[in-house]
């Protein structure tokens, strides 16, 4: 290393929003028309880095970048398992990104970063413990090496945070630069107060902890950082370069900064960075790329720092945003406070507090240490080891299966009360958002598991305190409101559970015939549903299995379902056991499980509709007979207006040979089609379909691209130029379909 070095890190995280008993991420409305945040900032922000275009003045494609093999980054687990399953070519290429950098530099860029994102300073021992281990479980399961370095959530640290890290063997952390107390060389006790004069935040500190041991840590570029997350340097990528290149020089230049800043917060920032990337890539003006742990391991810290106990890098007061009316806000919308943190953070530490001693006083009886078979919980969950491993390690021998399923049932309600504590929930300025909702359903799933272990009902403690905090939009009330109104209802009942697995057999049209079966999976929990035939007022009737996913064990339950005339199912019932019981109406299914249930059946709706429909008009080219002298319109073409989309796809897939005249209604007709931008992602994925291929056939690939341009549309090409690049690139046959696919000639 002889050059100016250069670290850009992006913190990636999403909060956790799974709905703790299906364990899957459910619609949220503000995302629309993405299904949820995840989706959203996947589609702006992650996608587009790992695939960053660079253009050359022609706007043509000259490279695409995977910046995650050049910046540093650290991506929350919770958001990572959710890439794993719903984004797997995104996740791959944060996986190869870190691979690669591994190899440049002997250092991986990827780092870890505490599970849940809870405030570090605000946790117990035990949950600090937890939460280093299991990150640094799913860091290892992932990535396939340990973590050198973790970021702490809101970079809230305190000793014994850095301690514990330091024991875990964590090498190195990030912090603000505003953390730093006092500074004083290695060796020397010429201890001064720190401020921007003394602190050289191009080196990396050394803290030293308890018993010898130690840990570095590096302040980040304080202003830089700002005027990349909040400035708009990201506009010019020439710009943004310029400013590094000039301040880079003697030590490390490292900014950090939410990674959603690029392209969430600002469109195209993403190419703005490639473009800087690429060029200190290319060591101009000197530059060169590094990353935290490749620079430490060459520079050794020469300085000292004590930080300050209980600070961070979002809030002035020191961790108190997380659970006090500090002053910090994102809106400070005036007459608004923030008081609701107090109450929230007791009400959660309070129960807790009664869940943890729950966990210790049953655990001691199923667990050889309970403390440390809830420390090696994360190996499970990150796949490390399996539930047989874990079990021969941690459970007691001889344990009955009903008390295997009580160990497992108390894991999984620990899991969901640390998930409760992540830092969102208090964060933003209102008790009403969804992230504070989302932290109380977590405890309510967590209150309900400790209900089936024995534990007392914990409702009324945990409402003891939200009842003291208010939303400050009086139409949603105080806790007790929200509670009532938003969290209560979202807990899952047999018959909730058998309404939506019956719902969305109906909406996926799978629904079996009397004497047949399915299965309805979500991550959590699976429906093994069986329809045995009708009761004497019509409605059907069968049973079903309830599995949780790792509580062992099923439930197995008789059920009716009473639908009204017409069949709406959320105007429908369910009915669980004999006839006695209350009929349960699917309406009680909240909001966020309706919409998914919608979902289902929409886009199998949509499917069928369209499938139909391209089947139904295959004969339209030859039936458009070409016009007469001086007809400009075909007649009756309302009618064929309204098969534009079908019509357009089979001349596109070339399915079809078209006149003249068929095709200049398409092109006209197609301007400003409402169905044009649908018709565009579908060519995009039948493009993804045959780049996909063992030998795919890009003569056709160049054809299809040069019949959707003869009639004016203009496909999503993303993913089909991602595919292009990944794998065909190094392949002289595709040259066509490259440059059809918008690519510069080498
Ligand atoms: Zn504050």
């Amino acid at each position: 290393m002889n050059g100016k070095q250069l670290c850009i890190h992006g913190h990636f995280y999403q909060p956790p929003r799974e709905d703790p008993w299906m364990d899957t991420i459910l619609p949220e409305g503000s995302a629309a028309p993405a299904t949820h945040w995840n989706e959203r900032i996947c589609e702006e922000s992650y996608a587009p880095l790992a695939w960053a275009r660079r253009l050359d003045g022609q706007g043509r494609i000259i490279e695409i970048m995977n910046c995650f093999e050049y910046m540093s980054f650290n991506f929350g687990p919770t958001l990572l398992t959710w890439m794993e399953r719903k984004a797997p070519d995104v996740y791959a290429r944060v996986l190869e990104g870190d691979r690669a950098s591994l190899a440049r530099l002997g250092h991986g860029n990827a780092i870890a970063q505490i599970y849940h994102h809870i405030i570090m300073p605000l946790a117990t021992d035990l949950e600090k413990r937890a939460e280093i281990a299991w990150a640094l479980a799913d860091f290892e399961s992932r990535f396939k090496r340990p973590a050198e370095g973790l970021w702490l959530s809101e970079a809230a640290v305190d000793m014994r945070t850095l301690d514990l890290l330091a024991q875990a063997g964590v090498r190195f952390t990030i912090l603000a630069p505003r953390q730093a107390r006092e500074v004083a060389d290695v060796g020397q006790l010429n201890w001064t107060q720190a401020h921007e004069g003394n602190l050289n935040i191009r080196e990396p500190y050394l803290v030293e902890l308890p018993e010898g041991r130690s840990i570095a840590v590096y302040f980040y570029d304080g202003p830089l950082s700002q005027a990349v997350a909040f400035e708009g340097l990201l506009r010019h990528g020439d710009a943004f370069w310029g400013r590094l290149s000039g301040m880079a020089g003697q030590g490390l230049l490292a900014l950090a900064t939410d990674g959603e800043t690029y392209g969430h917060h600002f469109r195209f920032g993403e190419m703005a960075l490639a473009f800087a990337l690429s060029q200190a890539r290319a060591g101009v003006e000197g530059v060169e790329l590094t990353n935290y742990a490749a620079y430490l391991a060459e520079n050794p810290p020469k300085r000292r720092a004590r930080i300050h106990e209980n600070s961070s890098w979002s809030c002035a007061h020191g961790v108190e945003r997380w659970r006090s009316d500090c002053g910090c806000a994102t809106e400070h919308k005036p007459g608004w406070n923030q008081r609701w943190r107090g109450p929230l953070r007791d009400g959660l530490n309070a129960v807790k507090t009664r869940i943890d001693n729950h966990f210790m006083h049953l655990g001691a009886q199923l667990f050889r240490s309970p403390e440390e078979a809830l420390i090696a919980y994360g190996r499970v969950l990150s796949g490390l080891d399996t539930d047989k491993e874990f079990s021969t390690a941690q459970l007691r021998p001889d344990l009955s299966p009903d008390q295997q399923h009580t160990a497992w049932k108390l894991l999984t309600m620990q899991k969901w009360a640390l998930s409760s504590f992540a830092s969102c929930a208090w964060f933003f300025d209102d008790l009403g958002r969804i992230e504070p909702l989302n932290a109380l359903t977590f405890a309510l799933r967590a209150m309900q598991l400790g209900r089936r272990t024995g534990l007392d009902d914990l409702e009324p403690l945990l409402l003891s305190y939200i009842g003291q905090a208010s939303s400050n939009d009086p139409a949603l009330g105080d806790g007790l409101d929200l509670w009532n109104h938003e969290v209560r209802h979202r807990r899952e009942t047999t018959e909730t559970i058998l309404a939506q697995a019956l719902i969305r057999l109906w909406a996926e049209g799978r629904l079996p015939l009397p004497g047949g079966s399915a299965e309805v999976p979500w991550p959590g929990l699976s429906v093994q549903v069986r329809v045995s035939g009708e009761d004497d007022q019509g409605h059907s009737t069968g049973t079903a299995c309830i599995t949780w996913t790792r509580e062992s064990g099923t439930d197995e339950h008789d059920w009716t379902w009473e639908l009204p005339n017409g069949g709406d199912p959320f105007a429908g019932c369910i009915r669980v056991g004999d006839t006695g019981t209350k009929c349960v109406p699917a309406a009680y299914i909240p909001w966020g499980k309706r919409q998914a249930l919608a979902l289902a059946w929409v886009r199998r709706v949509e499917a069928e509709t369209w499938q139909r429909q391209v089947e139904e008009s295959r004969l339209g080219a030859h039936l458009f007979l070409p016009f007469r002298e001086a007809q400009h319109t075909q007649t009756g073409d309302e009618c064929w207006d309204r098969l534009w989309s079908p019509l357009t796809w089979q001349w596109i897939m070339g399915e079809v040979t078209a006149s003249r005249d068929f095709l200049g209604f398409l092109l006209e007709r197609g301007r400003e089609h409402p169905e044009r931008h649908l018709l565009a992602r579908r060519v995009g994925h039948a493009l993804v379909d045959l780049l996909g291929r063992p030998k795919p056939d890009c003569q056709l690939v160049r054809r299809l691209l040069e019949r959707a341009a003869s009639v004016g549309l203009e496909p999503d090409l993303r993913k089909a130029q991602n595919l292009y690049w990944t794998r065909l690139r190094a392949n002289a046959s595709a040259l066509e379909a490259g440059l059809a696919l918008g690519f510069a000639p080498e």
